[in-house]
């Protein structure tokens, strides 16, 4: 897109002629203590909470005060089966197959429960590969896991880093570690966009290439889901976990997504850790049953789950259903490059943008390195009415969400950028 252009008049056109402006108004937006919207640029950290969550939510309190322990069978939604009304929808989110996906526990522990099944290293093959800029809890998972099997976990954890004097991970460095060390390397465990410098890697390609040299490859999506288009079936990877309270806005800590992909479906060879929610559904209740084991992402489950937090998830659901990823990524594309646009003139003696140039190697988020500068900064635009998440020591990632953020917030935003940089 090169046909930007400056002025407000400009912002609010493009918003007047945007068909997915309408769906701002379906959300809470944050507002300052004189009422006026604040510019919510973290929807990659919590996304906002949409006015329908509230009903759903209320329908499941209203249907457990009335039946009490019947509203597993009785309520609106039954409870047993209530995960299975979200499968579907996460499915396309992601671009996964029905059989492919589950909602369960949180993030980080099913990173946890997927590496039990499939990080299953030899004296040989053990080590795991990850990001040098993974997330802290990324990186704590997987240091963990080599250690619980009995591995040094700096000896086993292989970086993948960029070059000196870059912020981007380059993949001609991923096929040179793996030449290398392929031998060794059980698992390669990447975040699919970059929590830091918004990098959305091609899990395709790292996962051909991984399966190469004959590595497990897991991702962990928690800031593509919802972002980007992750085509998680087509891209072969082994599994994926993602969480539902950034782009999936489900609220604060809600459970998380699960991927596993079809050829592992009925694999019975898997060691896993299993509950009774991992066991045919038919017989679950007998109780007394041999272990039977549930064919596809459903037999990774563990407990009976938290309905009120999977009510959430189906509001944010319906409305990604309703506009469809497709045209969420198309908007996405536009909005991040109008910010791009912008930015750019400020001039790049005085801002760097981290994340990628090319539109299909990121998602919506932005990290901006700002020059000479300190998280005064970071206070200063707090104060002006904008939420930006900071990072130390110089870099502001600002996510302009496409469901709910607009062409004027961000013409709003870098005008006030602005005038504090020229203080
Ligand atoms: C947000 C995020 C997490 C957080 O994990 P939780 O288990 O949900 O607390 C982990 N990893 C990545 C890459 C994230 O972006």
């Amino acid at each position: 897109m090169s046909d930007y252009k400056l002025g407000l008049e400009y912002a609010k056109h493009q918003d007047q002629n945007d068909k997915l402006a309408s769906y701002r108004n379906q959300f809470h937006i944050p507002k300052d203590k004189q009422g006026n919207d604040l510019i919510y640029m973290t929807g990659n950290s919590l996304g906002l909470q949409p006015k329908i969550t509230k009903t759903y939510v209320n329908q499941e309190l209203e249907d457990w005060a009335i039946l009490g322990v019947e509203g597993h069978t009785e309520a609106k939604n039954p409870w047993l089966p209530y995960h299975e009304l979200l499968t579907e929808s996460m499915a396309k989110v992601v671009g996964a197959k029905p059989i492919e996906v589950i909602v369960m526990n949180t993030l980080t522990a099913n990173l946890h429960f997927m590496m039990v099944s499939f990080y299953k290293p030899t004296k040989k093959r053990y080590k795991i590969l990850i990001e040098s800029d993974a997330f802290p809890s990324d990186k704590y998972a997987v240091e963990s896991q080599l250690r619980h099997h009995g591995f040094d976990d700096k000896d086993g954890l292989v970086l993948w880093k960029p070059r000196k004097g870059e912020e981007l991970l380059r993949h001609e460095d991923l096929e040179s570690i793996l030449k290398e060390q392929g031998e060794e390397i059980a698992l390669i465990m990447i975040g699919g966009v970059n929590y830091y410098t918004g990098q959305f890697f091609d899990l395709k390609r790292i996962t051909e290439l991984g399966h190469k040299h004959e590595c497990i490859v897991g991702f962990d999506c928690a800031h593509g889901a919802g972002n980007v288009q992750l085509n998680l079936h087509d891209s072969g990877a082994d599994f994926a976990v993602w969480c539902t309270y950034k782009y999936l806005n489900s609220g604060p800590g809600s459970l998380a997504g699960c991927f596993v992909h079809e050829r592992h479906a009925n694999r019975k060879d898997l060691n896993r850790f299993t509950g009774w929610w991992s066991h045919n559904k038919q017989t679950r209740f007998n109780m007394r049953d041999e272990f039977d084991q549930l064919p596809g992402a459903e037999g990774w489950q563990l407990s009976n789950p938290p309905i009120l937090s999977m009510a959430a998830i189906r509001a944010s659901l319906d409305i990604f259903n309703d506009v469809g990823i497709d045209k969420l990524v198309e908007k996405s594309k536009k909005l991040t490059g109008y910010f791009e646009f912008l930015l750019k003139k400020l001039g790049e003696d005085v801002i760097r943008i981290i994340t990628p140039k090319n539109d299909d190697e990121r998602g919506c988020q932005l990290s901006i390195q700002v020059i000479n500068t300190d998280k005064a900064l970071h206070d200063k635009l707090t104060k002006s009415g904008i939420i930006s998440d900071w990072r130390e020591p110089d870099v502001i990632r600002c996510a302009p969400v496409p469901l709910y953020n607009s062409f004027e917030d961000i013409y709003n935003l870098v005008e006030r950028l602005k005038a504090i940089l020229n203080g």
